[in-house]
């Protein structure tokens, strides 16, 4: 018989995991809350030309990595249209569509968006790489948004997030790529830089000499790197205007006390960033060390239809922040409150009607469905993690009454049914809430 594994590069999130993504979701949506930050959730899928006009038609994520959905075509060429879709490979271009589509910049002159979800890549599995992954992200998207201290902001804000979440042995790289012009300098300059090592470069990077030269400085081959290293050009591609902007970043990041590293060769892959690029990575997560990254995108808003607005955001990944998480960051609360056991077919119906109350007040409750033995409901309850049992036999029934065993401490007493809700409560036994 053939057998249904999951995807490559694709995982099952089970039952024991999901306290440690609850716990890095509610975290993380408090935080962007109290930033002002809104939540916005896109659909998975977008037509593949969005992508492709926002992140490059030659960025290696278009190039190599977009995972089409193919019988998009068939359905629309009934339509006689000929929108290709792909899964999203990321959201900013998403969360732009939607911010034009339904005119965000006649209701705010900015607009703080954030999402949590998943992204889909169609890239050769490996540790800290997957096909589905799922990022924490956010964009500042407005006319007025083109202001050193959002930089800061967007940037203290990934900071804080991770922070929050226990990590510790994190860097922070930050570059600027300048205007548009300034960029069109940069490669210019990098060109030259690099025109008489061509052959000495990777198969991949004389192919991204004329395609994508930026692409060249984060090749991990090491050769490659030499030279990359002996590149020195610095910022003198920068206009005035430009390197202004990224003194004041610097300087409201100092003021907020953020630690980073200026790295030249950061220039991130995407066609749509301009001045303020970082990057954040671990070098505990080793060879795919980057937890996340971001920057700012003045003229995607424009490139896609949209008014003229400018932006910056970040993505983090959120499997990499789980690796990089300490094992014991996260309190495991028990997975359930009270279990039921019925000691007999008559105590069964009275005990299904506590089920019912327990859950009714938000208490998780639940019971074996079939009479068993005490012992094997013992054991069930352990398996399931309970926290605490509620036996029902024939003296509580008779007394309207059942025991209450504390699966921790071993201690056990007897509560009226009339009070149970109530004493469950006062004990602060309430509980499933994440948020
Ligand atoms: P990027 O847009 O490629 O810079 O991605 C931002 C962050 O998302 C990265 O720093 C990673 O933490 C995460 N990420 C990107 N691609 C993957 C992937 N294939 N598998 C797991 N995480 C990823």
């Amino acid at each position: 018989m053939k057998n249904f594994p999951v995807p490559r590069g694709t995982n099952d999130i089970l039952p024991s995991e999901i306290p440690l993504w609850l716990n890095v979701e509610s975290k993380a949506r408090h935080l962007l809350r109290t930033y002002g930050y809104q939540e916005i959730r896109t659909p998975l899928f977008e037509e593949t030309e969005l992508f492709a006009r926002s992140m490059g038609e030659t960025s290696d994520v278009v190039q190599k990595q977009m995972l089409n959905l193919a019988a998009s075509h068939r359905e629309d060429a009934e339509k006689t249209t000929s929108a290709s879709l792909s899964l999203r490979p990321e959201s900013t271009a998403a969360v732009v569509r939607s911010y034009i589509q339904h005119h965000f910049d006649q209701k705010e002159n900015l607009t703080k968006l954030f999402y949590i979800g998943p992204m889909f890549r169609g890239e050769r599995p490996q540790k800290g790489r997957l096909r589905q992954f799922h990022q924490i992200g956010v964009e500042a998207i407005g006319p007025e948004s083109s202001l050193a201290y959002l930089d800061a902001e967007v940037i203290s804000l990934s900071v804080h997030l991770l922070r929050s979440l226990g990590l510790k042995n994190f860097r922070l790289k930050l570059n600027t790529l300048g205007s548009p012009d300034d960029k069109k300098e940069f490669s210019r300059q990098l060109r030259e830089e690099l025109r008489n090592k061509i052959s000495d470069l990777c198969e991949d990077c004389q192919g991204r000499f004329e395609r994508n030269v930026f692409r060249i400085l984060d090749c991990k081959n090491k050769t490659c790197r030499e030279i990359v290293s002996r590149i020195n050009i610095g910022h003198s591609y920068l206009s005035q205007e430009s390197q202004v902007y990224y003194v004041q970043v610097k300087e409201a990041l100092e003021s907020l006390g953020i630690v980073f590293e200026e790295s030249f060769n950061l220039v991130r892959g995407l066609d749509y960033y301009t001045h303020t690029v970082f990057e954040i990575t671990d070098s505990s997560l080793g060879s795919q060390d980057a937890l996340g990254a971001g920057g700012r995108y003045n003229n995607l808003v424009s490139q896609l239809g949209g008014p003229q607005a400018d932006a910056v955001g970040f993505a983090l990944g959120v499997e990499r922040i789980l690796l990089a998480m300490a094992p014991d960051g996260v309190i495991q609360e028990a997975p359930l409150t009270v279990y039921m056991i019925a000691m007999n077919e008559e105590s069964y119906r009275k005990a299904f009607e506590i089920l019912h109350l327990f859950r009714g007040q938000g208490i998780s409750a639940d019971m074996n469905y079939r009479l068993a033995s005490m012992k094997s409901q013992m054991r069930s309850a352990n398996k399931i993690g309970a926290r605490y049992v509620a036996i029902l036999g024939e003296e509580e029934l008779r007394q309207n009454a059942v025991t209450v065993k504390d699966m921790t401490s071993g201690t056990q007493e007897t509560i009226a049914v009339e009070n149970l809700t109530k004493v469950f409560k006062e004990k602060n036994f309430v509980i499933h809430n994440h948020e």
